[in-house]
């Protein structure tokens, strides 16, 4: 994806100028969507993940086509390092205005077979590790009475996927958890939305079975899969000072699989 595809207008709309934005699970993906597309809009982001290779590509990437980035090595399931990293963020600009956690991760199986472990991992790095962020980052924002937080929850959340027990209670968990920190902190300017993707195209789905494809194909009104770009640009909107009057929600990227 390339930065200068981006209209000059965009400046106008939904612009993020002199914002400090920090994307987890920006090795790849969805959250290297994000990370791109908040830089483009005129965002400082630190992108954090745990894959050295994948975040300096990315920071080059995005720092040859004009925008301003740089990334912290981490793993957020160790609440000590991925709290300390958002504090050195904070001490190097004195604020931050964005935080997305966006990293994921699905270890399936039937509830009968799921081991304890598999459940711990997902509940770890899909939510523990939102609320260690969120956390570090609230003190901050309600000094400076401005943040946005985005929380990239998903469809399964809402519905629930045989299989993925785990991931569903993780996701719904990411829900609830925005509702009630809205409620906390909302008259301190700060917002907390979720972004609830569908099928997506991103390696986190590319094992899915051709023929489980297809038939997941036939339930999207919208006749195609979803790109990390699609939730980007949601992203961008919330991130924005455009989306201050919304707080608390969960917005379905889906191509309208929820409503069919
Ligand atoms: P992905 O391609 O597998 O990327 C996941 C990202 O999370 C990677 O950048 C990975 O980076 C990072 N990550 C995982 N564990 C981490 C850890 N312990 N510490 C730091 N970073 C970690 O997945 P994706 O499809 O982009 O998914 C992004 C988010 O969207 C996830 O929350 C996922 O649940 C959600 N979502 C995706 C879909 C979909 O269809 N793709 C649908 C609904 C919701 P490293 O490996 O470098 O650490």
């Amino acid at each position: 994806m390339e930065l200068n595809h981006y209209p000059k207008w965009r400046v106008y709309l939904f612009n993020l100028n002199d914002r400090v934005a920090i994307v987890t699970g920006a090795s790849q993906g969805i959250g290297e969507a994000i990370a791109k597309i908040f830089a483009a809009s005129g965002a400082h982001v630190i992108c954090i993940a745990r894959n050295k290779i994948k975040l300096k590509n990315l920071i080059n990437h995005i720092t040859k086509e004009g925008g301003s980035a740089s990334y912290i090595n981490c793993d957020i399931t160790n609440n000590e390092t991925f709290s300390n990293a958002i504090y050195s963020v904070l001490t190097e600009f004195n604020r931050l205005d964005i935080l997305v956690n966006n990293a994921g991760i699905t270890r399936d199986a039937l509830l009968m077979r799921m081991k304890e472990e598999q459940w711990d991992e997902v509940l770890n790095t899909n939510l523990k590790a939102a609320f260690h962020g969120t956390k570090s980052v609230i003190r901050s924002m309600m000094k400076n009475k401005y943040g946005r937080i985005i929380n990239i929850t998903s469809i399964v959340g809402l519905q629930g996927n045989a299989g993925q027990s785990n991931y569903a209670a993780s996701k719904a968990g990411l829900i609830g958890f925005s509702q009630s920190i809205a409620k906390e902190v909302g008259a301190r300017g700060i917002t907390i939305n979720c972004i609830a993707p569908g099928w997506i195209e991103t390696e986190m789905t590319k094992e899915i079975p051709e023929k489980t494809k297809s038939e997941l194909l036939k339930n999207i009104p919208l006749g195609r899969i979803g790109s990390s770009e699609d939730i980007g640009y949601a992203a961008l909107f919330l991130a924005s000072e455009k989306s201050k009057y919304i707080t608390g929600q969960t917005i379905t990227i889906d191509g309208g699989r929820l409503i069919n």
